[in-house]
C-alpha cells in the first residue's frame, strides 16, 4: 500500500546538500508534494517520506549525505513504513546501485526527474526499489507552483556561490539545467546532463507569479547562465534569444525590486551582458565570476577555455559600466600540475582584481572526471599551504574593500528583525546589521548609513530620511 493510500496527510522532510541548484530543486520537490496534500515535517524522525538531495561536486558534501543515509537505516528499522528517496547528483551517478548498496533506500531520483516525484511515491509500496535517471532528450517542464514554498530550506552550503538560500521575499528562479562545458574537474555535465534552457514564456510566467506573490528579489539560476538559449530554442518562433534579453524582460516586471543571477563562465561573458550592469536599474551591482586559477597553463588543463588576460579585460569592462560592482570568484588551488609559479599567478590576479569575496578550495579528485586521471597530483601539504595563503590575503582584501563602504548611505533590503535591530542586505550582497527598527516586512528596502565594516558584514544606522519601501 502506498503512503498516499495509507494516510490522509502524509508528511515529508527534505535535507539538501551542495549548491543552489539543489536548493531550488528541493524547494520544487517540496512544492510538488504540498500540492499533493503532503505536509512538511520539521523532524526527520517523524516524516513518512525523507528526501536526501545530494551533491557530488565536492567530496565533503557527498560524505555528509552518505552519513545521513547511514543514520536513516536505523530510523527505518524502527519505522519500516518510512520511504527514503535519494535525489540529486549522487542519485544520478549511482542509480539502482545505490538501492543495492543501501537496502533501506526506496527511490533514487535523477537530477532531471524531480517533477516525477509525487507520481513515483504514489506507486511505491515498499516492496520494490525504483531508480530513474537522466534521459537523452530533456525539456524542463513548465512549473508554476500554486502553493508557496514550504519554508526556507537550509542547504548544507559548501558550494561556491555567495547568494543566499531562498527566503519568502527572495527566490531563485531556475532558467536552465545542465552544462556543456566539461571542465576537467567537474561532474556536472555527467550528473545534470547537457545544457537545456527553459522557455522564455515559462520563466516570465514564473517571475510574474513570484512578484504577484510578494517576492521582492529574484536570482536567475543556471550552471552557466551566459549561454542561456544557445543549445535549444526558447521562443515559439525558434529565433535567437540571449540571456541579456531575458534579464531585461524580467527586470521590466512591475514590483520587482532587485534582480541577480548566477553562475557565469567567463568564456561566454558578452559585452552585451556586461552593459546590462550599467543600464538595468534593479540589476544588483554584484557579480560572481569564477576564475578558478590565474595561470593560463592551469586554465588550459582545466579546459576552462579562457585566459587570465581575457578575465582581466572583462573585469575592466565590468567596472567601466558599474565602478561599484562587487566581484566575487571561485578558486581551486593545487590542481594537478599546478606549480609554485602557477600559484603565484593566482595570487597576482587576486591583487589585481581585489575581489570582494571568494570561495577557494583545495583540489580533490571526483570520480568520473578527467582530472582524476591526471598525473602530477599536488601534495596535500602544499595544497593546504597555498589555500591558507590565498585565504589569508583574501580576508585582508575583503576587509579593505568593506571599509570603503564606511560613511556611505546604502539601500538595504530588510531580511529579518532581531532583538536589537534589523538585518538586511546591500545591493552588493553584503549583510548589514542595522541599529534601530522601523515598521517594515522582509523585502522592504530602507536607507542605512554604514558606520563599521568587518570582513564578512557591515554595521549601519537607519538614515534619518529613510522611508519604508524606498531606497
Ligand atoms: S562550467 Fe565547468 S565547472 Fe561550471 S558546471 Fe560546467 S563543467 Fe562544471
Amino acid at each position: 500500500m502506498s503512503i498516499i493510500d495509507n494516510k490522509k496527510q502524509p508528511s515529508f522532510h527534505i535535507r539538501t546538500f551542495g549548491c543552489q541548484m539543489n536548493d531550488r530543486d528541493s524547494e520544487i520537490m517540496g512544492q510538488l508534494l504540498a500540492e499533493q496534500g503532503y505536509v512538511e515535517s520539521m523532524e526527520i524522525e517523524d516524516a513518512d517520506v525523507v528526501i536526501v538531495n545530494t551533491c557530488s561536486i565536492r567530496a565533503k558534501a557527498e560524505q555528509k549525505a552518505m552519513s545521513l543515509l547511514g543514520a536513516l537505516r536505523k530510523a527505518k528499522k524502527s519505522r519500516p513504513g518510512m520511504r527514503i528517496c535519494v535525489a540529486g547528483c549522487v542519485a544520478q551517478q549511482e542509480g539502482l546501485e545505490l538501492c543495492e548498496r543501501m537496502s533501506h533506500v526506496d527511490l533514487v531520483l535523477g537530477t532531471q526527474n524531480l517533477y516525477a516525484l509525487a507520481d513515483l511515491l504514489k506507486n511505491l509500496d515498499g516492496t520494490q526499489k525504483v531508480a530513474i535517471t537522466l534521459s537523452d532528450a530533456y525539456e524542463i517542464p513548465a512549473f508554476i507552483p500554486t502553493l508557496p514554498a514550504i519554508r526556507e530550506y537550509s542547504v548544507d552550503q559548501i558550494d561556491s556561490n555567495p547568494a543566499p538560500a531562498s527566503h519568502p521575499f527572495r527566490k531563485f528562479l531556475t532558467i536552465m539545467q545542465g552544462c556543456n562545458n566539461f571542465c576537467t574537474y567537474c561532474v556536472v555535465p555527467y550528473t545534470r546532463g547537457r545544457e537545456v534552457s527553459r522557455k522564455v514564456k515559462d520563466i516570465l510566467d514564473e517571475a510574474h507569479a513570484l512578484v504577484d506573490a510578494g517576492i521582492s528579489e529574484i536570482t536567475l539560476l543556471g550552471q552557466n547562465v551566459n549561454s542561456y538559449g544557445r543549445t535549444n530554442s526558447v521562443t515559439p518562433d525558434g529565433g535567437s534569444y540571449s540571456f541579456s534579453q531575458l534579464l531585461r524582460e524580467v527586470a521590466a516586471i512591475q514590483g520587482l525590486k532587485r534582480l541577480r543571477f548566477t553562475t557565469s563562465n567567463p568564456k561566454d561573458l558578452s559585452s552585451e551582458l556586461m552593459r546590462c550592469f550599467g543600464e538595468i536599474a534593479i540589476l544588483c551591482p554584484q557579480f560572481h565570476l569564477p576564475v578558478q586559477s590565474g595561470s593560463n597553463a592551469v586554465l588550459s588543463r582545466m579546459n576552462r577555455k579562457y585566459t587570465r588576460e581575457l578575465y582581466l579585460q572583462q573585469v575592466k569592462e565590468l567596472r567601466s559600466f558599474r565602478p561599484d560592482i562587487a566581484l566575487s570568484t571561485d578558486v581551486i588551488v593545487g590542481f594537478p600540475g599546478e606549480s609554485d609559479a602557477d600559484f603565484e599567478q593566482t595570487m597576482e590576479l587576486l591583487e589585481e582584481v581585489r575581489f570582494h569575496s571568494s570561495f577557494s578550495f583545495k583540489y580533490s579528485d571526483r570520480p568520473g572526471t578527467r582530472s582524476a586521471d591526471f598525473a602530477d597530483k599536488v601534495e596535500e601539504l602544499v595544497k593546504s599551504e597555498r589555500l591558507t595563503r590565498f585565504q589569508h590575503r583574501q580576508d585582508e582584501i575583503c576587509l579593505e574593500q568593506n571599509l570603503l563602504y564606511v560613511g556611505k548611505v546604502l539601500p538595504v533590503m530588510i531580511e529579518k528583525l532581531t532583538q536589537d535591530g534589523m538585518v538586511g542586505r546591500t545591493e552588493s550582497n553584503h549583510i548589514v546589521h542595522i541599529e534601530g527598527k522601523i515598521a517594515c516586512i522582509p523585502g522592504d528596502i530602507t536607507s542605512v548609513t554604514i558606520h563599521h565594516a568587518g570582513r564578512h558584514s557591515l554595521n549601519g544606522r537607519l538614515n534619518s530620511t529613510q522611508q519604508k519601501g524606498a531606497a
